[in-house]
């Protein structure tokens, strides 16, 4: 049985979203294709496309946020792996059954028309988790 489907992004903190902008279409050679913020989380996001993935930077709206908190503490950078699943409750159960310390029981509203849920660096060695499910078309 298929869990993961693919890398669906790679998150990067930042501290100016547009200096972020700037530097990742130089790099890439496309602008962002959407720019969002999402209030629960306290952050301005944009995103990229590169191939089959994506790339999310975050910058931060309140110095108070989990991307300010980050950052204050590692620096600019990789924040997190997003997955791509189709059906992230029943990996979130199946990954808590195993042993992994989910953030999110339950999957939240995220950007770019997702559903998320983090899985704490604890459990993965290190590295930030996001599982994201496509928001289904009603
Ligand atoms: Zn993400």
């Amino acid at each position: 049985m298929k869990h993961i489907n693919k890398i669906e992004h790679l998150g990067i903190a930042v501290n100016d979203i547009e200096k972020a902008n700037k530097i990742y279409e130089q790099l890439l050679g496309v602008a962002p294709y959407k720019q969002e913020a999402v209030e629960s989380e306290a952050v301005v996001t944009s995103f990229f496309k590169v191939g089959d993935s994506k790339i999310e930077l975050l910058a931060s709206t309140n110095p108070e946020g989990p991307i300010a908190k980050f950052i204050s503490k590692k620096g600019e950078g990789i924040h997190h792996i997003a997955f791509d699943v189709d059906d992230i409750q029943l990996e979130l159960d199946r990954l808590e059954k195993e042993g992994f310390q989910l953030i999110n029981k339950q999957p939240k509203a995220g950007a770019d028309n997702k559903l998320i849920a983090f899985i704490h660096p604890k459990s993965t060695n290190g590295v930030l988790i996001e599982l994201c499910q496509e928001k289904p078309v009603n």
